[in-house]
């Protein structure tokens, strides 16, 4: 067990624009914060995301003062960018094969103690309109601030501060947990991580829940960008890049997995749903494969055809690929001689197209990041950590990434729900 912890300084980067901490709702005044240093809370939640917002309600709902330390100028910025604007805030067939995790049973105790039931509910109370668009996908019909509004409106009425443009110097445990910022010194004896992962940093991502887990010395499994786009090499690049806005539905499988989706070829690779979905399972130098043509026989109208030849070839996989997919992919692929041998390599071959990508467009276009704060390390029941009482991991930060389709929301507010209904 750790009892105390020295002083870190963390390498954050913050934009030069942000100065003291801003205060919302104004719980306090603003004029005060010049003249109060220290100040006391039972609990302090580190990001004002899906998870830290979450938690923070949970938190203030049964009494705790509570305060939300954030460094961007306005809560809540990813879920305004997520779904499209339309933010998937949950998906009605949530189930833990949804997640990836080293330990694919962890997630399986907050789903349950916070269900997509329960945000729904939250959802309605609201009167929040919402739709399922499709594989049980819940969006708002307005817009995802329909969801940040309600948050912050449930934070207010839980009696939640929520410190804005908070640059989080260091943060350290002595008695209790002390957060340093520019202007003000937190303390608390329970803190919540909730900084989410690497992806897109220029809406404020940063590092800062990975190096407070490794400042308590918690395991890291390894992290990467997940649901994102692929880039290929440079000769598959060259034969179907310039097809940049041509999609298909496919079935993309990896490391096991498969989705049936859309798949989009890009300037750089593949994108669309099924590529995004397989991105998360795909290791660095492994193939992919893609079945173009799921649930067909790709070939049994050239075998049918009165002469075997391209042009026959091509009428039948326009059938079921878009035109300049179908004959750019058949250049790379048709056989010099359309023997029946080579009709089922053909055929095998549409099935199971194999494509080593190069790489992935990075945490830049990633929706989530894989890996994180191991869940070994954490109560499922409650996040805290098992080494340092006091210490919790909610939301993206922690070892569960969801699959595409309003996943990674649900784990946001059931995991900081968990936390917050501990504190
Ligand atoms: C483009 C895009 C679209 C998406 N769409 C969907 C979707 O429709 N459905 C879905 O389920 N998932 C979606 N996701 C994923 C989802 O947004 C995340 O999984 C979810 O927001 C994670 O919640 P979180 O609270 O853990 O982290 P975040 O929401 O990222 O919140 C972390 C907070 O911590 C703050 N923070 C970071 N560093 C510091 C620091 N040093 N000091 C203080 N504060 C800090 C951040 O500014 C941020 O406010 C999308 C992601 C992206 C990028």
């Amino acid at each position: 067990m750790i009892l105390s912890s020295p002083l870190i300084s963390l390498p954050l980067g913050m934009p030069s624009n942000i100065a003291e901490p801003e205060i919302f709702p104004l719980a306090v005044e603003t004029s005060l914060m010049h003249e109060l240093k220290t100040k006391k809370f039972d609990a302090l939640i580190l990001g004002a995301g899906a998870a830290g917002l979450m938690c923070a309600i949970e938190t203030g709902k049964r009494g705790r003062r509570v305060a939300v330390l954030e460094r961007s100028e306005r809560a809540g910025k990813k879920i305004l960018i997520s779904g499209g604007g339309r933010c998937n805030f949950t998906n009605l067939d949530c189930r833990p094969d949804n997640f990836l995790s080293a330990n694919p049973h962890f997630a399986k105790s907050a789903l349950a103690r916070y269900p997509p039931a329960d945000f729904i509910a939250l959802i309605e109370k609201h009167r929040i309109p919402y739709h399922e668009k499709t594989l049980g996908q819940l969006f708002c019909d307005r817009s995802a601030e329909d969801v940040t509004r309600m948050l912050e409106t449930e934070c207010e009425a839980a009696g939640v501060q929520l410190f804005l443009k908070c640059k989080i110097r260091e943060v350290a445990r002595t008695t209790e947990f002390v957060v340093h910022t520019e202007a003000v010194q937190f303390r608390a004896p329970a803190l919540v991580v909730a900084t989410g992962g690497l992806s897109i940093p220029k809406i404020g991502a940063t590092a800062l829940g990975y190096d407070l887990a490794r400042q308590f010395q918690l395991k890291i499994q390894k992290t990467k960008p997940g649901l994102v786009p692929l880039v290929l090499g440079a000769a598959d690049r060259t034969q179907y890049c310039d097809l940049a806005g041509v999609s298909a539905e496919v079935i993309a499988c990896a490391d096991h997995q498969s989705f049936r989706e859309n798949m989009l070829i890009t300037h750089r690779g593949l994108s669309g749903p099924a590529i995004l979905q397989i991105s998360s399972y795909w290791n660095q130098g492994d193939p992919i494969r893609i079945d173009l043509a799921p649930d067909r026989d790709a070939t049994a109208a050239i075998d049918e055809a009165k002469v075997r030849n391209i042009a026959a070839a091509r009428t039948a996989f326009q059938a079921f690929l878009p035109q300049r997919l179908a004959t750019r992919w058949l250049d790379a692929h048709a056989p010099a001689a359309w023997t029946n041998q080579a009709l089922a390599t053909l055929e095998r071959q549409a099935h199971e197209w194999s494509l080593t990508p190069a790489g992935t467009e990075g945490y830049d276009k990633a929706e989530v990041t894989a890996g994180g704060v191991d869940t070994d390390e954490l109560s499922s029941k409650t996040m805290e950590s098992r080494k340092v009482p006091g210490l919790f991991f909610i939301g993206e930060v922690v070892d569960v990434t969801g699959q595409l389709g309003g996943y990674n929301f649900q784990w946001a507010w059931s995991s900081g729900a968990s936390a917050g209904r501990a504190l």
